[in-house]
């Protein structure tokens, strides 16, 4: 992994440094200082803006920033430090949730990419499922209509649910690789279609909570 040398000047010491853009930035090396947290989630972590992650590094990052902005260090500190260290901390607490959830992640960079990612879009039904959606919603009418018979229906229903569910996952996992390794014009264009992926896998997860929530009053 590169970092880009980024210069940057202590707010107290007033000393500059050439440094790498990880997460031990957040203290100047000559005074050792908190600095102005950077807000954005992979710089702040030190990982490179890439889809996959390593995850049990993300999370030795996270414990190790977690020590180091304890609140119980700052008690004394001066008011600026005191302010850094409380906005490092939502910093890390919404970047760390964020980061080690693929999903969140993918959302995170396409939203930083100009992509909408917004819930609206979950309404229209995805071409492929207009099929699907439409059994799904006869064995829902059949069923609130008092007719236990499609139980069955809806069971299968949600098997298929999960499956494709899955099959997404493989292939955002997939589409996710090809992002991180393809050179910066094709990027575009792979979250474009990442992107697709993530709305239809939002809408199946409503329709798989619908189906869900219909067992759950049913068994209650
Ligand atoms: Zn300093």
């Amino acid at each position: 992994m590169s970092f880009p040398l980024i210069e940057h000047t202590c707010w107290r010491c007033g000393q500059s440094s050439e440094q790498e853009s990880e997460a031990a930035s957040l203290f100047c090396k000559f005074c050792n200082s908190l600095q102005r947290p950077v807000v954005d989630y992979f710089e702040f972590f030190g990982f490179d803006k890439s889809l996959t992650i390593d995850s049990a590094e993300l999370q030795r990052r996270y414990y190790l920033l977690s020590r180091q902005l304890h609140p119980d260090r700052y008690t004394r500190a001066t008011e600026t430090e005191r302010n850094f260290s409380l906005e490092a901390t939502s910093i890390l607490n919404d970047g760390y949730r964020v980061l080690r959830d693929p999903v969140q992640r993918a959302e995170y960079i396409l939203k930083e990419s100009g992509f909408d990612i917004g819930e609206q879009r979950s309404k229209d039904v995805p071409p492929e499922l207009l099929e699907e959606v439409f059994d799904l919603n006869v064995a829902l009418d059949v069923l609130r209509s008092g007719d236990a018979g499609a139980l069955t229906e809806l069971e299968a229903s949600r098997e298929r649910f999960v499956e494709m569910q899955n099959e997404i996952d493989a292939d955002l996992e997939l589409k996710f690789r090809q992002y991180d390794a393809a050179p910066e014009p094709e990027r575009h264009e792979l979250l474009t279609s990442i992107r697709s992926v993530l709305n239809r896998r939002r809408y199946i997860r409503n329709l798989l909570q619908e189906v869900n929530k219909e067992f759950a009053t049913r068994e209650a």
